[in-house]
């Protein structure tokens, strides 16, 4: 997308945002608690001023076909170490909270709150990626929804996920092709374990397998890769929007766990609150999935719930984030570079582990998923090699070095 189109989808966002639902909450019980109440033990995580004074969710979206009306910022729980965290979530205003079977234990901390919290959220989980192969029987996956309800402590989710379509590495099309997929859902719909069923990536063949998804099942939610940085997405959600099918934005603050400019603080903001500003003009996503470790995180994201007009300090601020990460960032769902490598290196997933490693705090993460790669196509492979997937890169990231440099962290 050049800057003139970027300009012209952004001013097409803000006119669609006039008329996107500003719902009221989906019976949320919104209760004031003592503060010392939520830190889970850990005064270090205490909330710093009374719950009276914290923001709350300004803005319920309706969730495509679910029907739903979701809080337009919702909770990735990735990186939760406490269910106290959720449930000072809950009370800010978040009903949605996105976990997964690949993220540990996390599916366990969510049902410690339940059953007593269990009306007051919409549960999106993802069944392990690497189920979903052409052979998968609808077996395999009935036990692995069934597995993931006993970990979640409840007798239904609310949206089961295929977890990373998308990704070459996990196979290609046929692994999505499997029938089987399609009626294990539709069984366990109908058995009431699931209420719907949807498919996340941020991989290189992101659009491919949603654009597949969307044209050939009765897909109910995409919860693609997006963020400020991020290009080439707007047809298929359009596609999914026309279908009434729920879309979940997640990666939305891309590398900016870690960056912040005074400018903003002169504001009150941060530039995390900007980059969702900016994705929450964008009337066809319906909630921002994310990653939250802490309750100031809680605050920091829900404060900038219903916002959506950006001021020129925060767009140039944007600017300035955009410059800063343009040649270091890996976008989801860029393929540009894969076919350059001779050594069929995962060079998409590497940058991100790296990421997660130096902007996320999920370092043990990072490594454990780098260490399940082979050594024969592990970045170890980029130490005499002349690089050609840096020549590749449309954005001119410089790969190999990074790459080098992220099998250095990533190698224990
Ligand atoms: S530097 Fe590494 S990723 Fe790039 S082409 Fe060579 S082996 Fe492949
Ligand atoms: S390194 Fe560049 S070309 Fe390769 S996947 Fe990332 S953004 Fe695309």
């Amino acid at each position: 997308m050049n800057d003139s189109d970027k300009s012209i989808t952004r001013r097409s966002f803000f006119e669609k945002s006039v008329a996107c639902i500003v719902g009221a909450g989906a019976g949320l019980a919104v209760t004031a608690r003592d503060p010392l109440a939520q830190t889970g033990g850990n005064p270090q995580e205490q909330p710093p001023v009374p719950a009276a004074d914290k923001p709350n969710i300004k803005e319920y979206r309706r969730l495509g076909r679910t029907g739903w009306k979701v809080s337009d910022i919702s909770f990735g729980n990735a990186g939760m170490q406490t269910p106290e965290l959720l449930e000072y979530a809950i009370e800010r205003g978040i009903n949605y909270v996105d976990t997964a079977r690949q993220y540990y234990d996390m599916e366990k901390v969510i049902g410690q709150i339940f059953p007593a919290k269990r009306d007051k959220l919409f549960v999106a989980t993802k069944l392990e990626p690497e189920l979903f192969t052409p052979e998968t029987t609808m077996e395999q996956i009935t036990t692995a929804i069934d597995e993931s309800l006993q970990r979640l402590n409840t007798d239904y989710v609310d949206c089961c996920q295929i977890h990373s379509v998308g990704d070459p590495n996990l196979g290609d099309k046929a692994r999505i092709e499997n029938k089987n997929i399609y009626e294990a859902f539709a069984k366990a719909k109908q058995a009431g374990k699931i209420r719907f069923w949807g498919a996340s990536s941020h991989g290189p063949k992101m659009v491919e397998d949603f654009n597949w998804l969307i044209d050939n099942t009765d897909v109910d939610l995409i919860m693609p890769g997006m963020n400020y940085l991020s290009r080439g997405l707007e047809p298929v959600i359009e596609k999914a929007r026309a279908k009434d099918i729920a879309v979940v934005a997640m990666k939305s603050l891309s590398a900016a766990r870690k960056i912040d400019y005074s400018e903003f603080m002169q504001e009150g903001r941060t530039v995390r609150q900007a980059l969702l500003k900016w994705m929450l003009a964008y009337a066809n996503v319906d909630t921002i999935s994310l990653t939250t470790r802490t309750f100031e995180e809680v605050d920091e994201f829900v404060a900038a719930s219903g916002q959506k007009q950006l001021s020129p300090k925060e767009q140039k601020a944007l600017n300035k984030y955009g410059m800063l990460l343009d040649k270091e960032y890996c976008r989801p769902g860029c393929a540009g570079c894969l076919g350059s490598c001779p050594k069929n290196v995962p060079i998409h997933d590497i940058l991100r582990y790296s990421l997660y490693f130096n902007s996320y705090q999920r370092e043990k993460y990072a490594i454990e998923r780098y260490a399940s790669l082979p050594a024969s196509r592990n970045a170890s492979q980029c130490a005499g090699c002349a690089g050609p997937c840096t020549s590749s890169c449309p954005y001119n990231i410089p790969v190999r070095n990074k790459l080098v440099k992220a099998h250095i962290e990533l190698t224990v």
